[in-house]
């Protein structure tokens, strides 16, 4: 009960930043960054690369038209991200208006969750888990690190120098579509299992229900695979089914722990609206 109370004054008391004020034209000094091979990339660049990433995947879908829906979907994102051991990231989450099912995180803690997911969701505990599972990619670096890896496969140092002095507008755009492009391929397995796992963790700290990831899996996997919605999501993601098993096997005790806490069925839909 305790944690309920906490939840819901943590809820309404995050200021409401739902603004994206991105800058795409620093996407080319970024993706210079990603390539310095061997360097590590420190956090304030981390959160530029994001930025830029972020802007692109925008560029792609926008927002969804709804204040009210952005500042919930933004302050359940943020009293999560408050419960990991990266809280002052400057994370921000948003409604992508699009029918397809899906959720990305981009480096330096942007999370988007798309209008089509939200959809098929029936609490706050499973918007919950979803964003718990995206953010779980930024506090791994998920994404920074296969970026990193990619740039660094495809041009050596000098060579990027090289492409970046060019005037050329496919080269540069070349090296734009780096970040991007990971997110049409995905992540290795084990970093989408470990995100599920971290998720359960951080979406029980934060006082949900335990169970709202396992939910939407099995959400999702009821649904036609055929659905053309679900494409990107089971490209880049492993099986429903799998994930389960997963979970099932690793996490079953945490589950377990801490499945009488709330769901937030009723708020969830006063702000998304009934579907
Ligand atoms: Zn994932």
């Amino acid at each position: 009960m305790m944690r309920a109370l906490i939840l819901l004054a943590a809820l309404f008391a995050v200021p409401a930043h739902a603004q994206f004020n991105f800058n795409l034209n620093r996407a080319i000094e970024s993706v210079k960054s990603l390539g310095r091979a061997m360097q590590d990339i420190d956090e304030k660049q981390e959160i530029e690369i994001g930025r830029d990433m972020a802007a692109r995947l925008l560029g792609a879908a926008p927002l969804v038209n709804d204040a009210k829906l952005q500042r919930y979907v933004n302050s359940v994102g943020r009293w999560l991200a408050s419960q990991t051991e990266r809280p002052d990231l400057p994370w921000q989450f948003g409604v992508l208006d699009t029918p397809g099912l899906n959720a990305f995180a981009v480096p330096g803690g942007t999370i988007f969750v798309t209008r089509g997911l939200l959809e098929r969701m029936r609490s706050e505990a499973e918007l919950a888990a979803v964003l718990a599972h995206e953010i779980s990619h930024v506090l791994k670096k998920h994404h920074l690190k296969a970026i990193q890896k990619s740039a660094q496969a495809s041009l050596a140092g000098d060579a990027l120098s090289a492409a970046m002095k060019s005037s050329n507008p496919e080269v540069r755009g070349k090296l734009v579509s780096f970040g991007t492009e990971m997110y049409a391929r995905g992540l290795d397995k084990s970093d989408e299992l470990e995100a599920d796992r971290q998720g359960i963790i951080i979406a029980a700290r934060a006082g949900y229900d335990s169970y709202g990831l396992p939910a939407v899996l099995q959400t999702l996997q009821a649904m036609n695979p055929q659905d053309s919605g679900l494409a990107l999501m089971f490209k880049t993601h492993p099986a429903p089914a799998e994930r389960l098993d997963a979970l099932g096997e690793k996490m079953q005790p945490t589950l377990d722990a801490h499945s009488d806490q709330p769901q937030l069925a009723e708020r969830f839909r006063s702000f998304r609206g009934s579907k």
